[in-house]
C-alpha cells in the first residue's frame, strides 16, 4: 500500500521533535505556494473569533475531494507536521498519492485556540511544560463539535466562526472525504471512522506497528463504542450519543457543544476518519493481561477521582464568582469542564452497578484510567489555574482571586510533581506523521476503490 516508509520520512523535512507555531506554519506553507505556484495555491475561507485569517492550501486533481484539517484541538499540533508533509508529498509524488483527488489543506483551523499552547511547542518537548502551557477549548467552542443540530429537545445553533467557515467549505466542495488531523496524548495508537468498513478497520489497524509504535486498546474514551477492529472505533454520531445516553437514565444531553463533522458530512456521504496519535507511550497501553483488581473497582475509583476534580474547580470558581473580571478562553474553558468533569464522573458510576463491570481488569484498562484522571487534573484545574493567573497579571485579582490561585495552584503542583511519567522521553514526530498519513492515504484508497467498484 502507498505510504511514506520510516526511513523516507526519515530523509525528509520532518523534524524529530518540536511542533510549528501558527505563523511558522502559515510562512512555511505559503513559501510552498511560491515556490510551486501551478500545484498549490492559497485562499482564505473565514477569519477566527479574534480576526485572524484561516488559510486553505488547495492541490488540484480530479473531480473526487479531500479536505484535511490541522488544529482542530488546538492542543494537538501534530497534523501541523503532517500538513506541511502531506503538501510536500502531493507537489512532488502526485501520482503515488494524489488518488485523482482535488486535495483542500486547511492547515490551522482554530489559530486563536493554537496561539494559547504555543508555549510548549519548542522542542523538547517534556510533560511538564505540556500541563503548564497547555489550553483546550470548552466544547461549544471547539471547531468539530460545534455543528447546529436539534434532536430529542437536545440542539444547538451557534457555530463559532471557525467552525461556520469549514461549513462553507464542505458546502463548496462536499467532500468524499474528510480528516481532522487529532491526535491524543499518552498510550498508544487508536482509531475512528464513521464507516462500518471492516477492511479499512483491519488496516488502519496494522498501521502503528510499521513505525514502531504500539495500539491503545485500553479503556475507550466512550463507553459503548463499537470496535471494528483492534484499537480502530466507529465514531458514534451526536444524534446516537443522546439516544444511548437516555437509554442509559442520563438525560443530560450531549457532551459536546454542538454535533460533530461526521453529523453535518452526513448530507454528502464523506468518509471520515481519526488517527489518535499519542506524545508518549507506554507498554502498559497494550498489556491484555490480568491486573489482579476488579474492573468494577478502577471504574469506582476513577468516578470518585472525578467527583472530586468537579467539586474542586466548581468550588474554586463559587468563590470567586463575581471576582472574574476577564472573559478569557481560560475561564469559559474551565468553567465548562468544571461541569463536564462531573459528567463523566455520573456517566462512570451509572457503569458500576452493571453485572459487565464484574470482572478483572486488564494492565492496559489500569493504565489507561489512571492516566484519564492525571491528565483531566493537569489539564482542566491547569486550565482554571491560567484564567486566575490573567487576572493576577493584568492587575485584576482580588484577594479572594489571589488566594484560590495559591490553593489551587499548590494542588495542582502536588499533582504534577507525582507523574511517574515525568522523564519520558517524546515519540519521535517522523513516526506518528508517518501513522498519520498512512492512515489517511489507506482512508482515501478505501474510499477511491469502493466508489470505483
Ligand atoms: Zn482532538
Amino acid at each position: 500500500m502507498p505510504f511514506p516508509s520510516l526511513a523516507e520520512l526519515d530523509a525528509g523535512d520532518v523534524p524529530a521533535d518540536g511542533f510549528p507555531t501558527v505563523e511558522e506554519l502559515h510562512v512555511d506553507l505559503m513559501e510552498l505556494c511560491r515556490a510551486h505556484p501551478d500545484r498549490i495555491t492559497a485562499s482564505v475561507i473565514g477569519h477566527s473569533r479574534l480576526g485572524e485569517p484561516i488559510d486553505l492550501f488547495t492541490v488540484a486533481g480530479g473531480a473526487r475531494t479531500v479536505v484535511v484539517a490541522g488544529g482542530v484541538h488546538p492542543n494537538e499540533p501534530i497534523g501541523f507536521r503532517t500538513i506541511q508533509h502531506l503538501a510536500r508529498l502531493l507537489i512532488s509524488q502526485p501520482d503515488a498519492y494524489g488518488f485523482d483527488a482535488t486535495w483542500h489543506l486547511v492547515a490551522c483551523i482554530d489559530p486563536d485556540g493554537t496561539r494559547l499552547n504555543e508555549q510548549w511547542f519548542p522542542a523538547p518537548l517534556r510533560r511538564d511544560d505540556y500541563y503548564r502551557g497547555f489550553y483546550r477549548p470548552a466544547p461549544d467552542e471547539q471547531v468539530e463539535w460545534s455543528f447546529p443540530f436539534s434532536h430529542r429537545g437536545f440542539g444547538f445553533d451557534a457555530p463559532i466562526p471557525e467552525t461556520s467557515a469549514l461549513m462553507e467549505l464542505f458546502d463548496r466542495v462536499a467532500p468524499d472525504v474528510f480528516v481532522g488531523l487529532h491526535n491524543g496524548e499518552f498510550g498508544g495508537v487508536y482509531f475512528y471512522t464513521n464507516e462500518r468498513d471492516g477492511a479499512l478497520a483491519g488496516e488502519l489497524s496494522t498501521i502503528p506497528a510499521q513505525f514502531g509504535l504500539p495500539l491503545d486498546v485500553g479503556e475507550p474514551e466512550m463507553p459503548d463504542l463499537d470496535v471494528l477492529a483492534d484499537a480502530v472505533f466507529r465514531a458514534p454520531l451526536t444524534r446516537e450519543q443522546i439516544d444511548r445516553r437516555i437509554a442509559r437514565g442520563l438525560d443530560d444531553g450531549p457532551q459536546a457543544g454542538g454535533a460533530g463533522t461526521a453529523d453535518y458530512l452526513e448530507r454528502f456521504g464523506t468518509t471520515t476518519m481519526i488517527a489518535e496519535l499519542p506524545y508518549w507511550v507506554h507498554p502498559d497501553a497494550a498489556d491484555l493481561t490480568d491486573a489482579g483488581v476488579s474492573y468494577r473497582e478502577v471504574i469506582a475509583a476513577k468516578a470518585a477521582a472525578l467527583d472530586e476534580l468537579h467539586e474542586l474547580m466548581g468550588g474554586i470558581l463559587h468563590a470567586v464568582r463575581g471576582a472574574l473580571t476577564i472573559d478569557s478562553p481560560f475561564r469559559r474553558a474551565s468553567a465548562a469542564f468544571a461541569v463536564g468533569m462531573g459528567a463523566v464522573a455520573a456517566a462512570e458510576r451509572a457503569r458500576i452497578a452493571s453485572a459487565e463491570t464484574d470482572r478483572p481488569a486488564t494492565v492496559a484498562e489500569v493504565f489507561g484510567n489512571t492516566e484519564a484522571v492525571r491528565t483531566f487534573r493537569l489539564r482542566f484545574a491547569g486550565i482554571l489555574r491560567r484564567a486566575l493567573d490573567a487576572e493576577v497579571h493584568a492587575g485584576t485579582a482580588a484577594p479572594v482571586v489571589r488566594t484560590a490561585l495559591a490553593e489551587l495552584t499548590a494542588r495542582w503542583e502536588e499533582w504534577l510533581a507525582a507523574d511517574p511519567h515525568a522523564g519520558l522521553a517524546p515519540v519521535r514526530l517522523n513516526a506518528l506523521v508517518g501513522v498519520q498519513l498512512a492512515a489517511l492515504f489507506a482512508t482515501v484508497r478505501h474510499r477511491v476503490v469502493r466508489s470505483v467498484a
